[in-house]
């Protein structure tokens, strides 16, 4: 028996359970302390209405024998495929139904989609959302890294020669909340196909691209379709963190050699995935409704509000950062000369405030800090007015 040793390969991760560690400890010694937590990834508004109403729908649809469903397609129902085929309508660009598999979220795909590739070489951003890598790893693939830094405000661009058969793009990003213009993916598609390399574009975050001159899929860029496949997902537009679903974009255009990966794909995803439940698309769909479309905006915008609150605050005190406009994430600087860590230990200490080391999220991100905005109002403006008297 011989187990799979890229599993071996793979650096063991202390970055939220040592966060959990310090401030567990931290609420030991100062009992009557309260923390804000501006660290977490997760959304905290609830489904919305029209989702909720939805679902509850379905559930009854699937008490009833004469509304009841089994097993649907493994790529999901029309109607949610649809529903996409026009929301991408509204942003200029034309999808087949057939072109768009439904998934139980993002993470699984940029997982799953190594399946229908061989070994080579990926391009990966540092620092970068840690699936990409960790995946990777666990392939077996050789990994490059892209250098994000202040010089390049955290949005790496190709340089010659750097090859990779695979490209991971995510725009806007996690951990930075840069987000990539289109003269900038333009660039990025011209070179994948120049390399004969396929870009795997994560917009998980699309939903808070709020300046209309940036792009939210890379389909808005000439030339995506011969080369990229977009990962994306209702976990932080719709609050779907917890209920799942997502979708891949996989156009005909698409081949390696003579090989589409559409098919390539679609024979995955049959062989391993046997779908979404009908509930939880039903819930999905309904974000696309008018009503949805109100409800989810108003969503993103409390989280934007929460992120401007932030982002002001830290330039107020003269920090260097990028992100927190059209995304949820604020990347910032450590100041003083302190590494993420000590960063930390500060806010932690003196503020009551946890956010998260950028350098959890790889080597380029030591010395620099990331504050998410998906909280409660109260407490970013409170956090803030916290940090504002320890600087
Ligand atoms: N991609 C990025 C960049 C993310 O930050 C996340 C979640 O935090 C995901 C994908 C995962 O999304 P999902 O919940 O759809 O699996």
């Amino acid at each position: 028996m011989q187990i799979n040793e890229n599993f071996l390969n793979l650096e063991q991760s202390y970055l939220f359970s040592t966060i959990a560690q310090k401030v567990s400890e931290f609420i030991k010694n100062n009992k009557d302390a309260k923390i804000i937590k501006l660290g977490i990834g997760d959304v905290t508004l609830p489904l919305t209405k029209s989702v909720v109403n939805a679902m509850t729908k379905a559930v009854k649809e699937m008490g009833d024998e004469s509304t009841f469903r089994g097993y649907g397609p493994e790529q999901g129902y029309d109607f949610l495929k649809d529903a996409l085929k026009n929301y991408y309508e509204t942003k200029g660009i034309l999808l087949m139904a057939d072109e768009i598999f439904i998934s139980d979220g993002a993470k699984s795909d940029l997982g799953n989609i190594l399946d229908i590739f061989g070994d080579g070489t990926s391009l990966i951003p540092n620092p970068v959302y840690p699936a990409y890598l960790d995946t990777n790893v666990m392939a077996g693939r050789k990994v490059n890294f892209l250098d994000g830094n202040e010089k390049n405000n955290f949005l790496p661009m190709p340089e010659d020669g750097a090859g990779g058969d695979l490209i991971y793009l995510c725009s806007p990003n996690n951990p930075t909340g840069a987000t990539y213009t289109k003269e900038q993916l333009k660039i990025w598609v011209d070179y994948a196909i120049k390399n004969n390399s396929i870009i795997l574009f994560d917009s998980a975050y699309e939903a808070f691209v709020r300046n209309p001159d940036l792009p939210t899929s890379i389909y808005e860029i000439e030339g995506a379709t011969s080369c990229a496949i977009e990962f994306c997902s209702f976990s932080k537009t719709a609050g779907f963190t917890g209920t799942r679903c997502g979708y891949t974009i996989v156009p005909h255009q698409l081949a390696v050699k003579e090989t589409i990966l559409n098919k390539l794909w679609l024979r995955r995803q049959t062989t391993k995935f046997n779908g979404v439940p009908y509930i939880v698309q039903c819930g999905a769909a309904a974000i696309f409704s008018p009503e949805g479309q109100k409800e989810i905006k108003t969503n993103v915008d409390y989280y934007l509000e929460n992120a401007k609150i932030i982002r002001d605050g830290f330039k107020e005190l003269g920090f260097w950062l990028v992100g927190g406009d059209n995304s949820p994430y604020i990347w910032l600087k450590c100041k003083d000369g302190l590494d993420s860590w000590a960063f930390f230990d500060k806010l932690l200490n003196e503020a009551h405030v946890v956010g998260t080391p950028g350098v959890g999220f790889g080597s380029n991100g030591e010395g620099y800090f990331r504050i998410s905005a998906f909280g409660n109002r109260e407490n970013v403006i409170e956090a803030i007015q916290r940090i504002k008297k320890i600087f």
